[in-house]
């Protein structure tokens, strides 16, 4: 059992495949699409032993000549120094213009990964086979690849969009709960952001969600990556500023990450927490009731997402706010609910409310 959500694209198009046992398919999954020959696979040291290892050992089983490269689990791997080394590794494995580059593991990976398959040899083909909640939900889907600099984060990196991503709900089972629980944030976003049906039936299935249920994940992961495929499709390359409703909460998350200091909060731990920020911002706009809230956080309590504003000094958080991409004439733009299920981008926010919004989580 397994379902396809489709990548349609102006140029090409690509298949999402999502389901249970389906990680030893890998190799027939990756063949049906390119010709291999090569085949560069990028992983983490976590993840390496668990996942990698059995598809590597899988495709040379099928033929393939492979390339394995383990690089240490963590964001710090997004440097331009581990890019070089995997730039010089590939090359020394043999890697040509027709290599394939397969990344095995978390957002990290997958960004790291298509990062070289988009600039060695002028780009190779590329696979994703994301093995976190959030890498499944969020960043194996719309063709981000990328590093960071040391003052800012995915400050170098191209859109690169993969032949197929494989996503096979199973590898869920070893992810520490943390680091499911943040994910679910990312899968609470899209119903409160696209769809108001999907977000009922988070609240139904809350308890099959906690338990991994590999049925409902698999459900859950489709509908994620279709809803974000379907923005995607309009906004390829964020141009168009469609792609702002995924940065629902995303504005108050960001100041949270830089104020709370490095590894307090979880991305999605404070996407959680931001979303909350912004509905509570809208609610004084007059734009929802106060139900609106109530559901998001009674969602994201049985979840067992933190909800609280972290009791830090608000105005860092607000320097930090100020310093936000969306900021227009000092002015800060916020995605915001008219309802469960839609957002709007609303320009001319003052301060003070945003503050409130911020102070009232506390
Ligand atoms: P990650 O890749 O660091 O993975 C988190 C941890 O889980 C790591 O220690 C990893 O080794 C471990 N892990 C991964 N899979 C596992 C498994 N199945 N079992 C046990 N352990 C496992 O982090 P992440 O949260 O997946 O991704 C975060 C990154 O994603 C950030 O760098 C962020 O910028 C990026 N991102 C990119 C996009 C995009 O559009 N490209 C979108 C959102 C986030
Ligand atoms: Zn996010």
């Amino acid at each position: 059992e397994h379902e396809i959500v489709r990548v349609q694209l102006s140029e090409r198009s690509y298949d999402i495949q999502i389901g249970s046992a389906i990680l030893s398919s890998a190799p027939e999954f990756f063949a049906a699409r390119t010709k291999i020959s090569h085949a560069i696979v990028i992983t983490d040291e976590s993840v390496q032993p668990l996942y990698a290892d059995s598809i590597v050992a899988a495709c040379a089983t099928a033929g393939m000549r492979t390339t394995l490269i383990s690089v240490p689990a963590g964001e710090t791997s997004k440097s331009i120094a581990m890019a070089d080394r995997l730039w010089n590794e590939s090359l020394a494995g043999g890697a040509d213009r027709k290599s394939v580059v397969i990344a095995v593991g978390g957002g990290v990976i997958g960004d790291l990964a298509g990062f070289i398959a988009a600039t060695f040899a002028r780009g190779l083909a590329f696979f994703q086979v994301p093995t976190t909640l959030l890498a499944q939900v969020d960043s194996s889907v719309g063709g981000k690849v990328g590093i960071n600099l040391p003052a800012a984060k995915n400050m170098v990196g191209a859109f690169w969009q993969p032949q197929g991503v494989l996503i096979d709900v199973d590898v869920l089972k070893t992810l520490p709960e943390r680091e499911y629980r943040a994910g679910l944030a990312e899968v609470v976003k899209y119903g409160v952001i696209l769809d108001a049906d999907f977000f009922a039936y988070l609240e139904a299935n809350v308890a099959a969600i906690r338990e991994r249920d590999k049925n409902v994940l698999t459900r859950v992961i489709a509908r994620c990556c279709q809803l974000k495929a379907d923005v995607v499709q309009t906004d390829e390359r964020e141009t168009t500023g469609l792609r702002a409703v995924l940065n629902y909460g995303h504005t108050f998350c960001h100041a949270f990450e830089a104020t709370c200091g490095y590894g307090e909060l979880l991305h999605g731990e404070a996407v959680s927490i931001g979303m909350l920020c912004a509905s509570r911002l809208a609610e004084s706009l007059q734009r929802i009731t106060s139900d609106v809230t109530e559901r998001q956080f009674n969602l994201l309590t049985e979840l067992g997402l933190p909800t609280a504003t972290p009791q830090v000094d608000i105005e860092p958080v607000m320097a930090a706010m100020q310093r936000d991409k969306k900021v227009e004439h000092g002015k800060l733009q916020f995605v915001l609910p008219i309802r469960l299920g839609n957002v709007e981008l609303v320009g001319g926010v003052s301060n003070d409310l945003a503050k409130t919004a911020i102070i009232d989580g506390q």
